[in-house]
């Protein structure tokens, strides 16, 4: 949204931190603890639309749906997977852009992957998202309100968002203030309260932007897609390499777990004698030799713009032993959600 239309349109409530209801409010001559109702209202009962808003005067509930939007999102398909495990919902932004948004359910947890964007900019060749393109960055409000719409829904059956994962349509960190203001707004301890590491954010590995994560106060997990171990392969299947390569990428996310503490993930999409040589497996543990670092394998999902294939089983295996035998904490990744094309990489609007 352009500064123009900022002024002209009306604020959208999943947009707004506490303070800026707080201000809004205030501008209407409404008490701050008025803002602090809402604010319950919206993240701790998921109250939908301003008529819902029992505890407030009936004169300004009406104000709130004279003043201020309520909903971006609008479901258009959804989709479950065979084992009812995964759902897909597509929903259209007010500009018709559209995003996809997956619960999963594993055990106890109910994990939500997220979209920051409408496509991607990054290009990946191996990523439906990618493929399609960029269309446009979502608001705080649009993220935020991916996981009201599914809380609400999960409410329903008693359940609960758990775990939140970063990694649905877009780059986080090209998209990187209204991701991290979703992150803190969904954090908020008089809102839904979701733990900071309960958040996991995926990178394709956008250094300037890592380097800042390292300063701000939130402890959120972090994912780094990085899929090949030497720069070669990498900016074949990646085309960011060419501007980030493997070296300052991962000097970067060494500083990040040396300040941080945190284990890092690194995902690796095998694809079927492309980067799932013992070659590659070697170079990939030398790279991380001596990190806290955890390795996601996860064989390719199949996307209309990519040619490869998956790993077989052999190959996957035979690349888990030779990291495990140099000590990498590495786990083979059940493929989910491949039968409605809800699996990593796979998002994309058809
Ligand atoms: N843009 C971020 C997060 C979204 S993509 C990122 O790239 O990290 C989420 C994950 O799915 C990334 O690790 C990405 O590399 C992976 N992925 C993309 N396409 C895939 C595919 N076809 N099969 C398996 N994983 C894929
Ligand atoms: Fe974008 Fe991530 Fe897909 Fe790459 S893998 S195109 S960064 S969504």
């Amino acid at each position: 949204m352009t500064d123009d239309q900022k002024s002209t349109a009306k604020p959208y409530i999943y947009d707004l931190d506490l303070h800026e209801l707080t201000a809004l409010l205030k501008s209407w001559g409404e008490p701050s603890f008025r803002a602090r109702q809402i604010w319950q209202g919206l993240y701790q009962h998921w109250w939908r639309q301003p008529e819902d808003f029992t505890t407030l005067s009936k004169t300004l509930r009406q104000r709130l749906v004279d003043k201020v939007e309520f909903s971006h999102l609008r479901p258009i398909t959804e989709l479950k997977s065979s084992d009812e495990e995964t759902l897909k919902t597509l929903f259209f932004l007010p500009d018709e852009q559209p995003i996809e948004t997956v619960r999963m359910r594993y055990n106890k947890r109910r994990t939500l992957c997220i979209s920051t964007q409408a496509g991607c900019a990054m290009g990946c060749t191996f990523c439906a998202t990618g493929q399609m393109g960029f269309l446009r960055h979502l608001s705080s409000g649009e993220i935020v309100e991916q996981v009201i719409y599914f809380s609400r829904r999960l409410a329903v059956q008693k359940e609960r968002v758990t775990n939140i994962v970063v990694m649905g349509m877009g780059e986080p960190l090209h998209n990187y203030q209204p991701t991290l203001d979703a992150i803190r707004r969904l954090n908020h301890p008089e809102g839904l309260n979701l733990g900071a590491r309960r958040f996991t954010i995926s990178t394709v590995g956008l250094v300037p932007q890592i380097r800042q994560l390292i300063t701000e106060d939130v402890q959120i997990n972090l994912a780094i897609s990085l899929h090949a171990a030497d720069d070669e392969l990498r900016a074949t299947m990646l085309p960011v390499n060419r501007r980030y390569p493997i070296a300052d990428l991962m000097d970067a996310v060494r500083e990040y777990s040396r300040t941080t503490r945190r284990r890092v993930t690194f995902e690796w999409a095998l694809i079927q004698q492309i980067n799932d040589t013992p070659e590659q497996a070697q170079k990939l543990a030398a790279i991380l030799k001596g990190m806290l670092a955890h390795v996601n394998l996860i064989p390719l999902n199949p996307t209309l713009g990519f040619k490869g294939e998956a790993s077989s089983q052999g190959r996957a295996r035979q690349f888990q032993q030779i990291l495990e035998n140099e000590g990498i904490a590495c786990t083979i990744r059940l493929r989910r959600g491949i039968d409605i094309q809800a699996g990593c990489g796979q998002l994309a609007s058809r």
